[in-house]
């Protein structure tokens, strides 16, 4: 008896466990599955004010993308991270992190995390956490809660700090993400980096990507993590660090505080050699590629058959012309590399 069959949840027959390898030999183990497009919040670089939502039909149910996360996990899938939109906003969404926690116990998925803003977490940490959820990213741009509100353009930063707290207190780890903007939060970046390392969080940069059509032109935002590196280390004692476990962020030890922090500069090519990760929207649209058109329609086929098979065949053909790298570039009055926003893809 395979040891997925003792817990494995549904009433048909597991699928067969294989691997997934794209044309580069890169072997794919990483899913980030955007359960919503939906969110509380309107963040300035992610998404216009009135942002046009998905009708709901055209989103997947929980039933839907607990069935398509199922059959990514037979097909090798170890890592599963679900975002959004705001993945608490998401109604079921507990219901859906119950389900896919099978997973966990049984021993085919070895972590399953998300991504949030926060202002829902301090409702769920602690249910996260007893369903096997052990880390969760939170995306914090600024402490200062007049600039929370204008770079959110609603939101309150209150419960979002209260969400950390309790993320602690459930004994999660936390990654702190902050977006760095030019105009917006570089002067708040070291205090951002010890509020993050005071309480045994990491800290991780991102620069902003062009995706999707915002309400304002992203190049005057743009801040390179170069720079800031340099400011940082001219104030602090920055090591860096090689695990290349970490993902796509390349880190470095701070000495004063002893955390870390990462850098994401997505605009150069630095993560695509050793890229582990495909994305499914919410609509069930697989793209191979954040930073690529790219697109595979998996949720007529979900829609149109009870088996397994023709599933298996679309996400393993995708994978196989997973793109080498993407094609982000960021100029003045360009348009975005990708027409689709963050929030669809998820980060
Ligand atoms: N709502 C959740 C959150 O904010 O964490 C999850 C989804 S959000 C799209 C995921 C991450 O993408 C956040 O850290 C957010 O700051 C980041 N993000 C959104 N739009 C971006 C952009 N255009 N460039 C860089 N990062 C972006
Ligand atoms: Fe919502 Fe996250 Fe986009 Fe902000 S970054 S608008 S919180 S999806």
């Amino acid at each position: 008896m395979s040891p997925y069959d003792v817990s494995w949840p549904h009433d048909r027959p597991e699928p067969p466990r294989e691997g997934l390898t794209d044309g580069f030999g890169r072997r794919i183990a990483y899913l980030r599955v955007s359960v919503t497009d939906r969110c509380d919040l309107r963040c300035v670089y992610c998404m216009p004010e009135r942002m046009r939502f998905l009708p709901r039909a055209e989103v997947l149910s929980i039933d839907e993308l607990d069935r398509l996360c199922g059959v990514f996990i037979g097909l090798g899938t170890r890592k599963l991270r679900l975002t959004g939109g705001e993945p608490l906003v998401r109604k079921g969404f507990m219901d859906l992190v119950e389900r896919l926690s099978c997973h966990l116990k049984s021993g085919a998925l070895d972590e399953l995390t998300l991504t949030t803003n926060g202002t829902h977490l301090a409702e769920h940490a602690a249910d996260l956490a007893q369903l096997g959820v052990k880390r969760v990213n939170v995306s914090l741009d600024t402490l200062d809660p007049g600039t929370f509100h204008r770079l959110t353009r609603t939101g309150d930063i209150g419960p979002v700090l209260e969400g950390l707290e309790a993320a602690r207190a459930a004994g999660l780890k936390v990654k702190l993400n902050t977006v760095a903007l030019a105009r917006d939060n570089r002067a708040e970046i070291p205090d951002l980096m010890k509020f993050a390392h005071a309480r045994g969080f990491d800290f991780v940069l991102i620069e902003t990507m062009p995706m999707g059509e915002i309400d304002e032109d992203r190049t005057d935002q743009f801040l390179s993590l170069r720079e800031v590196r340099a400011d940082l280390a001219a104030a602090w004692t920055l090591t860096p660090l090689s695990d290349s476990t970490l993902g796509p962020a390349r880190y470095s030890w701070v000495e004063e505080t002893g955390g870390r922090i990462g850098f994401i500069t997505p605009l150069s090519h630095t993560f695509c050699d050793t890229c582990n990760r495909v994305r499914l929207t919410c609509t069930g649209t697989l793209h191979t590629c954040l930073g690529r058109d790219d697109a595979t329609d998996l949720r007529s086929i979900l829609r149109s058959t009870d088996d397994e098979a023709p599933l298996r065949e679309a996400i393993r053909a995708a994978i196989a012309m997973k793109p080498l790298a993407h094609d982000f570039q960021i100029g003045a009055g360009q348009a975005p590399a990708v027409a689709r926003h963050m929030s669809t893809t998820g980060g």
